[in-house]
């Protein structure tokens, strides 16, 4: 983990990741409807503001 990263909005440096949960799954369009497919989505959340820094999916492999 890099420790000297702050929010750019609002310079905060406590982050947390966050998750839609086991239904809400980002999903490659072509796969969509097949159940079971997707992966879920991770975001990293500033915690003082509430900005996402960045998201991603846990398994990127299922989007090739
Ligand atoms: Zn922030």
């Amino acid at each position: 983990m890099d420790e000297e990263r702050k929010c750019p909005e609002c310079g905060g440096t406590e982050f947390a990741q966050g998750t839609f949960g086991a239904e809400p799954k980002l999903l490659p369009i072509n796969i969509i409807f097949k159940p079971g497919k997707g992966s879920e989505v991770f975001a990293e959340i500033c915690t003082k503001c509430g900005h996402i820094l960045n998201m991603r999916v846990s398994k990127p492999e299922k989007f090739k």
